[in-house]
């Protein structure tokens, strides 16, 4: 990799600032840096088909190694809803998102449920490298902390034994979803 150069595929500022400080070793730019203005439709049916997707479309467009990953929340009683449909749950932003899953949770006493994250990063050789990593815990009765961002203020991670609202970035990332998805995918290269 020229420079360790990567462009990461989000147009989501805290999905960056979260790839930056874990994957310290890489020159991560953002897809704006790299010239990279379009918006990849996450037609996939899986986390992993639809980071390959975004990972692979960016790094067409702009030649340079891209990195990309999908996420969502999966709540057991939910049937493992939002699931790959997390950011598109309630056809509104994130707050409507949270109120639309207290909603279709009320009174339901059994809240477990995990983060789960693919990451996937693709070379302009058309290799391409996978990872996931899941975070469990359960769904809060109500927002809990102001830190994060989309559910976190919903979710009781059971290692950390508080909410993702409540975590600092450093106790997030040694935990996460993500920071685990990213730490597999160091550990492929
Ligand atoms: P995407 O991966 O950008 O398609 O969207 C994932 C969606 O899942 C986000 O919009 C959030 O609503 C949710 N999500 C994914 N990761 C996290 C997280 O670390 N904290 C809170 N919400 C998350």
């Amino acid at each position: 990799m020229k420079n360790n150069q990567v462009v990461a595929a989000t147009g989501n500022r805290h999905k960056l600032e979260e790839f930056r400080a874990i994957l310290k070793d890489f020159n991560l730019i953002s897809q704006t840096e790299a010239g990279f203005s379009g918006d990849v439709e996450e037609t996939g049916k899986t986390f992993a088909g639809n980071a390959l997707l975004k990972a692979r479309a960016v790094c067409e467009a702009t030649g340079l190694p891209a990195l990309a990953d999908d996420s969502g929340l999966c709540v057991n009683a939910l049937g493992g809803a939002p699931g790959v449909y997390s950011a598109r749950y309630s056809g509104g932003g994130d707050k409507q998102n949270r109120d639309l899953l207290l909603k279709n949770l009320a009174g339901v006493k059994e809240r477990s449920a995990y983060f789960a994250c693919a990451i996937a990063l693709c070379f302009p050789n058309g290799e391409t490298i996978t990872a996931e990593g899941r975070v469990y815990g359960r769904i809060l009765e109500e927002e809990t902390g102001v830190n994060g961002f989309g559910y976190d203020c919903l979710f009781y991670s059971d290692e950390l034994e508080k909410s993702f609202g409540l975590a600092s970035e450093e106790e997030k990332n040694a935990v996460s979803h993500r920071g685990r998805a990213l730490r597999e995918l160091e550990k492929k290269l």
